[in-house]
């Protein structure tokens, strides 16, 4: 019963005689040290793990009867943090227990939090920094200046705006984390979602110059959710749009993929490189940070994008050449036409 429980536990666990070799070790303790080959039994901790911390801990535990709490970093090809907890097996210094718990994911978690919350602050600093400015400007005077207040104003007023479509993204991620949105699966016509999504982005396209052209075949139909599918097109619309020079064009296309359909967007725009490829779905991910913030990017949007798409049962990738411009490709479960 004993030999079930400790092989049913999370935690690695060894037990070590009174000159600190190790007797017995569990499953999960094999698990966390890759040593699904080699005998542990007999070794001592030096030899499993080559910590001179541990292995003082160990020899304590088995000497002076003291528990030792410790955290030991594993190198190699899959770097590890352990916390473990050396104890003396009774007060007659039988020998030692060590309980491993694996916290390197746990500690990953914490770095990608404290990372976010920094990148936030900073994100929100860089508009009210500049909001706040202007308006002690105005207030201390310069609202009497004709020529130069109408600018500050103007400044103030599109700060403000992207400080509420930063706010408007990042509870937009907050709902998405939460599972607080609730996504329905329904058959959407793919033709009628790129082009009601393009029309949002016209003016600004209109205003570059940039044609898009929307060639999506009348019957592909993905099952999905309008709002989210329209929020993910729009996202990349405005991308395609935002990183292509005057004159260049945007052109959406969709065709059928097994039971699956797939919806590209395509741009002729700057292109990404390919060492940013893996990344720019990352939250705050940028290729070039000081051209987005002109732009008015939050370095959010291709995170929302991948977020409502894989909720949708989808995958979302991106293939770019610089120079070239980049394709957006989003693969939905689609819906074979009625016949
Ligand atoms: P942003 O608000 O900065 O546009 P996104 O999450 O939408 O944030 O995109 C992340 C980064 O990926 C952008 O800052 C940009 O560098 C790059 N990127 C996204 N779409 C394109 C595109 N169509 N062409 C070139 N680069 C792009």
């Amino acid at each position: 019963m004993l030999r079930a429980v400790v092989d049913g536990m999370s935690e690695g666990l060894w037990i070590t005689d009174p000159d600190g070799r190790v007797i017995q070790y569990n499953n999960a303790l094999k698990e966390m040290l890759y040593t699904a080959g080699t005998e542990l039994v007999g070794k001592t901790p030096l030899q499993v793990l080559r910590s001179q911390e541990l292995a003082s801990a160990v020899l304590r535990a088995c000497r002076e009867g003291q528990t030792t709490k410790l955290e030991l970093n594993i190198e190699g090809v899959r770097p590890r943090t352990l916390n473990v907890q050396v104890t003396p097996l009774g007060r007659d210094l039988l020998g030692s227990a060590a309980v491993f718990q694996d916290v390197t994911e746990l500690q990953r978690l914490e770095k990608v939090r404290k990372d976010f919350v920094a990148n936030v602050s900073h994100e929100l600093r860089t508009p009210i920094t500049a909001i706040r400015g202007y308006a002690e400007t105005l207030k201390a005077g310069a609202l009497a200046d004709q020529s130069n207040a109408p600018k500050m104003v103007d400044i103030i007023h599109r700060q403000s705006e992207r400080l509420s479509e930063l706010v408007e993204d990042l509870l937009e991620l907050s709902r998405i984390d939460a599972k607080q949105i609730q996504l329905s699966k329904v058959p959407i016509d793919l033709a009628e979602a790129a082009q009601r999504s393009s029309e949002a982005v016209r003016p600004k396209a209109e205003g570059k110059n940039i044609a898009i052209e929307i060639k999506v075949p009348d019957d592909l139909t993905a099952i999905a959710d309008a709002r989210a599918l329209e929020q993910v097109l729009l996202n990349l619309l405005d991308n395609a749009v935002k990183y292509t020079g005057p004159g260049g064009s945007v052109k959406v296309t969709g065709k059928r993929r097994g039971n699956d359909v797939e919806i590209a967007v395509r741009d002729t725009g700057a292109g990404i490189e390919p060492r940013h490829l893996p990344r720019v779905f990352e939250r705050f991910y940028r290729v070039d940070k000081g051209r987005s913030r002109e732009l008015g990017g939050t370095g959010l949007g291709l995170s929302i994008v991948k977020n409502l798409v894989n909720l949708m049962q989808g995958e979302v990738w991106v293939e770019s050449m610089p120079g070239e411009g980049s394709t957006f490709f989003v693969e939905l479960p689609g819906e074979l036409p009625a016949k």
